[in-house]
């Protein structure tokens, strides 16, 4: 039977299907080819919101399987989009089109079933001890890289959860607890391997299409599908991490710590502490404040730096010195089950960090919580204040990735379970990165970036947002050239997921 491919209502034969089966190594699914329940376990996402009903999923092996899958794609006019981890904010992954898939799952997730870990296969891992280089699949998870990384006495920055998958975090910039000492992800990529739009598999380097490099490493899944990532990677030893939580009362004295954190605290560390602002709700309880204790050294030395934030006296604490994929893999170790919808909002703070934006932040994120009760009651709140200063380092037009800024990043991170709140979620984090937004204007603070001295605070980071905000903020003067090269990779504007770049 034919299916409907197209929003045009274009349709494809039973003899396109079985020609493109022909031509894949691995399995492709059409929707009414399999039972509802199989094709609906096909679709899932890491993130559910935004599972958008696929026709097609391909489930390549191969870099051919991804190149057959475009060409067949361009040649019926159907709408791509490429699921890595398939943890993204705001459903770039998802399309009622062709899926085409090259993850897999971690051993330990928490998402999808068994049935679905073992269908992608584009996840294989190299460590190379000697390089010191780190290469994986274009499929794979962070914790798939990490662990054996780990175990041969290396590291690779990531994301702060190691679910994450490398395809998306990448290609976004990817920030982690190790970015302080070494940069974003794209920092450390060495070389990537990309299927084009017309097919063509090309190595991106900074020797090799140099200008496609310079395009993935921020540009988003602008440019192509990338089919595997080397990246350098780094001596690692144990780290020190801690969760405190503190009574309520004691909020507006964690947030009047910011700036002592900030300016005494991360000098010396040179990069090591990498600390969070958070409020979180313990099970059946309201929203705590609380701080993040990251440090990549001993302990000793970690207690010294985060001493005022002990010194206001924790009601809990939670961690200690664990080996580094402990840290990141603490999202498993909580094993949260249900909640698999998010939405996130993040905006960019300068310091000195205006601590009355932040409470009005907090209250507006407390009001919101307190109007769902119990169906937002994961939600979290985050002020970033790890140390971007390697980050900022770097020149931001050295990559496509534009925002590389000292400042703290504000996130208002909804996390809820039932499809019906989907669009309350979205409007109420939106609206708390508004408020700072609004405020910052208002008030006309500024951020200090190396190249342009100042510059509107209106941006935030892409990773982590809500996918609505307007390209000129994502990308900032890096945009025309971004178009070029959309001009010249992408000129059908085949991919058009992840804050889309028009060619035109
Ligand atoms: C709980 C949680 C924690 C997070 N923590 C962090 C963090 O600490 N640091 C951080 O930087 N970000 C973080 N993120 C954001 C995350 O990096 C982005 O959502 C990222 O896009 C996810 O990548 P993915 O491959 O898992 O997602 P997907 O939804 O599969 O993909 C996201 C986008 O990337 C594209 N893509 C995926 N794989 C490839 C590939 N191989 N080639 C080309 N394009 C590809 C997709 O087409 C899509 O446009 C977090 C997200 C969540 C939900």
């Amino acid at each position: 039977m034919a299916i409907k491919v197209g929003s045009d209502g274009s349709t494809i034969s039973d003899a396109e299907k079985q020609a493109l089966k022909a031509a894949l190594r691995g399995d492709v699914h059409f929707r009414a080819g399999v039972s509802t329940e199989d094709y609906d376990q096909l679709l899932r996402r890491w993130n559910e919101a935004f599972t958008e009903q696929a026709n097609i999923v391909a489930l390549v092996e191969s870099e051919q399987d991804v190149s057959e899958c475009i060409k067949f794609a361009k040649e019926h006019d159907i709408d791509i989009a490429v699921a890595g981890g398939r943890h993204s904010y705001h459903g770039s992954s998802s399309t009622t089109g062709m899926v085409i898939g090259e993850i897999k799952q971690p051993q330990n997730s928490t998402r999808c079933a068994d049935d679905c870990q073992d269908l992608r296969k584009l996840n294989k891992v190299t460590i190379d001890k000697a390089s010191k280089t780190v290469t994986g699949g274009g499929g794979c998870v962070a914790g798939d890289l990490e662990k054996p990384a780990e175990a041969e006495g290396l590291s690779v920055v990531f994301g702060a959860i190691n679910e994450t998958g490398i395809g998306g975090l990448t290609t976004g910039g990817g920030a982690g607890w190790l970015t302080g000492r070494h940069g974003l992800t794209i920092d450390n990529l060495l070389a990537a391997r990309v299927v084009l739009a017309n097919g063509e598999l090309v190595i991106a380097s900074e020797q090799e299409n140099e200008d496609l490099f310079w395009g993935i490493r921020g540009g988003g899944s602008n440019f192509g599908i990338c089919t595997e990532f080397t990246f350098r990677a780094h001596d690692q030893g144990l780290c020190f991490f801690q969760m405190l939580t503190f009574a309520p009362d004691k909020l507006k004295d964690c947030i009047s710590l910011i700036d002592k954190i900030h300016t005494n605290m991360t000098e010396p560390a040179n990069g090591r502490f990498q600390p969070m602002f958070v409020m979180m709700a313990p099970p059946g309880k309201p929203h705590c404040p609380g701080f993040m204790v990251f440090y990549d050294g001993p302990e000793e030395e970690a207690r010294k730096i985060a001493e005022p934030m002990y010194s206001l006296g924790p009601v809990n604490t939670m961690g200690g010195v664990w080996p580094y994929t402990q840290v990141t893999g603490i999202y498993g170790m909580m094993k949260m089950q249900g909640f698999d919808r998010w939405g996130s909002s993040s905006v960019h703070l300068d310091y000195p960090v205006n601590q009355a934006i932040v409470l009005g932040c907090v209250a507006r994120f407390q009001e919101a919580v307190q109007r769902q009760g119990a169906d937002f009651a994961h939600s979290t709140f985050i002020l970033d204040l790890r140390d971007y200063r390697k980050v900022a380092s770097v020149s931001s037009s050295a990559t496509a990735y534009a925002g590389r800024y000292t400042a703290a990043i504000l996130i208002a991170d909804f996390r809820w379970d039932k499809p019906e709140l989907d669009k309350t979620a979205r409007e109420e984090a939106k609206s708390i990165t508004n408020y700072a937004k609004e405020q910052v204007k208002e008030q006309r603070i500024f951020a200090k970036t190396q190249e342009d001295g100042q510059r509107d605070l209106s941006s935030f980071y892409p990773n982590v947002s809500a996918g609505t905000e307007k390209i000129e903020s994502v990308f900032g003067s890096n945009l025309p050239r971004l178009k070029e090269l959309k001009q010249k990779y992408d000129r059908d504007f085949l991919f058009n997921k992840w804050y889309p770049i028009d060619p035109n």
